[in-house]
């Protein structure tokens, strides 16, 4: 079948392409220098279907509702039916095998529910790929690449098919994701023997591993299910399966608690038959209803809907979690730091300020639109005058890898690196487009950005066949490779002190600066190469780039700071740019900034002590942000740590939540992230921490609501055989009690919106358990009050004289009552519900509470319940005094809340988690 959709030459078996040289390919693929036309792409598409690759095999329905059984709590009822089958109680046996299958179907549409959420997450991480097609590069949609398709990949890329390169430069690409060798392998163009295994096979670049060094272009020969990949089909970039530490713990510890309640069951099994001389059929019948009613069934389900729900809360504030247990982490993340550029600020860049020697030039308008003046003191100034301004801003076109476009409704927009962009609005300003220009000096070579070494390089050719080397970047940078300056004059030695004066002086204003120089020469070998722009350099100018700070960053630093969460802007930016930047947000206020250099010469121990106290880091290289967030996690801090580059892996990965760029970042980084922003922007850093600590506080408060719950149950049947009375709950309606309530209240909690104090506490301690002292002090007082209210009115009404039928339907009501006004409580672990917010917030407990009180009516009055479940109808009075029984458990606890608040155990309570 593979063979049947690879590209075909006259019906022959596609060609080993690994073993042809690139001639032979470009012609078996009809390939043209300009790529492909749209027409051919449309054709190709039909031919041989979208760059796919099926998704990894699920369990069908079936399965997954099959597995629902496969839980402890419902082999112990299916075993109990079999029993009571056996004994030939018929009604026993149809109530229990009810109770199984409504469980089954609860845990089934539960788990759907969180898969559901994921798929859609899932999708939004697609990739992308740039080609080139009728003459253009465009980034286009991964999915519709077709066989032929000229790919241009760069450091930093997934590759989205399988190609035979063509040309490249230096590539270096990590195919562990195929080979399992996680040490990159070198490319080339050249052809290799046919046996060569995958890994040996140099000219090619296979989809779905990583490009980690260098560029190149290829052909795409293979899409989709055809790709190597394809074959062993694994499917990469997927969301991770739906666990983290804290499910696990809860897993174990509802395992443990399960075993437990089987080892109570018995007890209670021989206390009964042995002690109290009930018949044993009748004992059975209970500890398996105690049981049923004990184990908390729901907790894994719920957890797991929880987590997805905040999930999908986090994807909606742009924040897209790769891996799930990062949710949790977000939840008590003490630091995050922060790239500057596009993240903190807005990335829409304009040259203010050119610095020729002698002359310093401001530049008029904002944004990409190329309407601006130039002017010298303050007087707008005729460019023809300044031969030396005009050849920095050509050079600032020409060495230049984005494009300027005006789209219908005239708003201009740069694809492509801003910084890049902003210089091209400089050139229209100066009437040097951005195509004239490059067709009067084409291009032959270039050596592109990375933050890594802090310049872009390019080889060009005069309207006189002249050779010129153009190079812009960090001032540092190009002062190094410069011995001579131009001014006005023509050109003279370089003046390092003025060109530094003029770089710390434009950068103390924010701007973001960035050097022009060229040298007329060619390079020495074949392509452009490090060695050839090493020196003999002549400094044009400086250019000065505002970059203002996104507003919403400035409230979302101040929110984290009340939240008690540093923040750090770690930037490849001059130190005084990050500095006044910084300022503007409220970073780093009144406090040095440190330069990668500077964190280079410091030992650990000393980077320890800086790395906390600093919070602007400036020229720093990703080498150093690695080295940062190993300092930080030293000193106990949990640690989130964003990047965009294919260096930025290391730190992203050993941060304990990395987080990746979606649009300015490189595939590579989004890989080793745990969390992709969609938006690039820090806000949504900030809001994904909000609803991480809000997912941990719904867990925790389920569990506090879950675990009452049954112990108030188990107890009530408990306390009746000690006390050697009519048992309050028969076994039936001890099962009808958990069907009603287990499904349906506590996943409202779930649903619960982050609480308003939320960003104004502390961070959670890392490690602190979740059951903690006062989580088993909260269940105990809980579980014994809803003792009280159901067991008590039972004992009353006996003796007052009412049947024994009614004082069971309310027993049984008061607990289902004391449940629901308990899920009220439960909406906040200590704050008072006690306001509109409190009771009516949250409509999903409000709709389960309607639901429970028409399936309470039901059990009440219909009579083929009453004959089920042996209940009858209750009278006013009744009815009244079963709301007390609900309204003691929800007095008591907001009791009890206020007088935690009152001693301030809350907030101590609270800090340690
Ligand atoms: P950040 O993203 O943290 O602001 P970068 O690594 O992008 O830092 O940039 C660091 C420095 O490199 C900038 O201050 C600028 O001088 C230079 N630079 C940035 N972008 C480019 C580019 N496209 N070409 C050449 N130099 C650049
Ligand atoms: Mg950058």
């Amino acid at each position: 079948m593979t063979q049947r959709r690879a590209p075909r030459t006259a019906g022959r078996v596609p060609p080993p392409w690994h073993t042809l040289s690139t001639e032979q390919v470009r012609q078996q693929l009809g390939d043209d220098p300009g790529g492909l036309s749209d027409a051919q792409v449309q054709q190709r598409l039909t031919e041989y279907g979208e760059n796919r690759l099926a998704p990894p095999k699920r369990r069908g329905p079936w399965m997954r509702l099959l597995l629902q059984f496969h839980n402890i709590l419902l082999y112990v009822m299916m075993a109990a039916a079999l029993v009571t089958a056996l004994l030939g109680h018929w009604i026993d046996t149809g109530v229990l095998m009810g109770a199984v299958v409504i469980n089954a179907l609860i845990g089934f549409v539960q788990e759907g529910k969180a898969e559901s959420a994921l798929d859609a997450i899932r999708d939004m991480l697609s990739s992308t790929a740039m080609v080139l097609r009728d003459g253009k590069r465009q980034q286009i949609d991964a999915a519709q690449l077709v066989p032929g398709d000229r790919v241009l990949l760069a450091s930093g890329d997934r590759v989205p098919a399988d190609l035979r390169l063509i040309n490249s430069k230096e590539l270096r690409i990590e195919e562990a994701a195929l080979t399992g060798e996680s040490l990159p392998v070198e490319k080339s163009t050249d052809a290799v023997a046919a046996d060569a295994p995958l890994g040996d096979r140099h000219g090619m670049a296979y989809s779905g591993t990583l490009v980690v060094y260098g560029q190149a272009c290829g052909l795409v020969v293979a899409t989709g299910a055809d790709t190597e990949l394809g074959k062993i089909n694994q499917m990469l970039s997927s969301v991770d399966s739906m666990t983290t530490p804290l499910l696990r713990q809860i897993d174990r510890f509802g395992r443990l608690l399960a075993v437990a309640i089987l080892g109570l069951g018995a007890l209670v099994f021989l206390l009964g038959t042995l002690w109290r001389g009930e018949t044993p059929a009748e004992m059975f019948m209970m500890v398996v209803a105690l049981v049923a009613s004990a184990i908390p069934e729901g907790l894994p389900a719920i957890m797991t809907v929880t987590l997805a729900l905040g999930v999908q809360r986090m994807a909606r504030q742009q924040a897209i979690v790769r891996r799930l247990p990062a949710v949790e982490t977000l939840g008590s993340v003490t630091v995050i730091c922060s790239d500057k550029t596009g993240t903190l600020t807005r990335n829409e860049m304009t040259v203010q300020r050119v610095v020729c020697a002698g002359h310093v030039f401001e530049v008029g308008g904002v944004g990409y639109a190329p309407v601006g003046d130039f002017s010298l003191d303050g007087r707008i100034i005729d460019l023809t005058h300044y031969p030396a301004l005009q050849q920095a801003i050509q050079a600032g076109v020409l060495c230049n890898d984005a494009s300027l476009h005006v789209n219908a409704d005239s708003q201009w927009h740069v694809d492509g690196d801003p910084t890049e962009g902003a210089l091209l609005v400089l050139g229209a300003k100066a009437g040097q487009t951005q195509d004239a220009s490059n067709a009067q000096w084409p291009r032959r070579d270039s050596i592109p950005f990375e933050s890594q070494h802090r310049f872009m390089a390019s080889h060009h050719v005069d309207p006189a066949g002249e050779s010129w080397l153009l190079v812009k970047g960090a001032p540092e940078r190009l002062l190094e490779m410069c011995s001579r300056q131009r001014s006005a004059h023509g050109e003279e030695p370089l003046d390092p002190d003025y060109w530094r004066r003029m770089a710390t002086d434009t950068a103390a204003q924010g701007l973001r600066l960035l050097a022009l120089a060229a040298r007329r020469a060619a390079p020495a070998g074949e392509m452009l190469g490090f060695e050839d722009v090493a020196e003999g350099f002549t400094m044009l100018a400086l250019v000065g780039i505002i970059d203002p700070p996104r507003s919403e960053a400035i409230d979302a630093v101040a929110e984290c700071h009340a939240a008690g969460i540093r923040v750090k802007m770690i930037t490849g930016d001059h130190g005084e740019t990050a500095r006044a930047i910084g300022a503007q947000l409220g970073i780093g206020v009144g406090k040095p900034a440190v330069t990668g250099a500077e964190v280079a010469l410091m030992d650990d121990a000393a980077l320890r002590r800086v790395a906390m106290e600093v919070d602007v880091f400036a020229r720093a290289s990703p080498e150093h942000k690695l080295r940062l967030v190993q300092a930080l996690q030293d000193d106990g801090q949990v640690v989130s740590m964003t990047g965009d580059g294919v260096n930025d892996a290391p730190a992203l990965k050993r941060a304990d939540v990395g987080v990746a760029m979606g649009n300015k970042g490189t595939e590579a980084a989004k890989e080793a992230a745990d969390v992709v922003l969609a938006d690039d922007n820090f806000a949504s850093i900030a809001s994904a921490v909000r609803e991480g600590r809000a997912v941990y506080d719904n867990l925790k408060k389920f569990i506090l609501f879950m675990l009452p719950t049954n112990g108030g149950e188990a107890l009530v049947v408990i306390a009746a055989l000690m006390l050697g009375l009519g048992l309050p709950l028969t076994p039936a309606q001890v099962l009808w009690i958990n069907m009603v309530t287990s499904g349906t209240l506590g996943l409202a909690l779930a649903f619960e919106p982050a609480e308003d104090g939320i960003m104004r506490r502390r961070p959670r301690p890392p490690g602190s358990a979740l059951l903690s002292g006062f989580f088993i002090w909260r269940v105990l007082m809980v579980s014994v009050l809803m003792m009280i209210g159901a067991f008590g009115l039972f004992v009353w009404e006996l003796q007052s004289g009412t049947g024994i039928e009614a004082a069971r339907t309310m027993a049984v009501n008061a607990v289902v009552m004391a449940e629901m006004f308990y899920l009220i409580n439960s909406r906040s672990i200590f704050a008072s519900v006690l306001n509109r917010e409190g009771l009516l917030g949250n409509r999903y407990a409000l709709a389960a509470i309607a639901v429970c009180i028409a399936l309470q009516l039901a059990f009440t009055y219909a009579p083929w319940m009453q004959n089920l479940f042996g209940s009858a109808g209750l009278s006013p009075l009744e009815w009244s005094k079963v709301l007390g029984a609900g309204l003691l458990v929800f007095l008591v606890a907001e009791l009890e809340k206020w007088v935690i608040r009152r001693t301030g155990l809350a907030t101590r309570l609270a800090e340690r988690g």
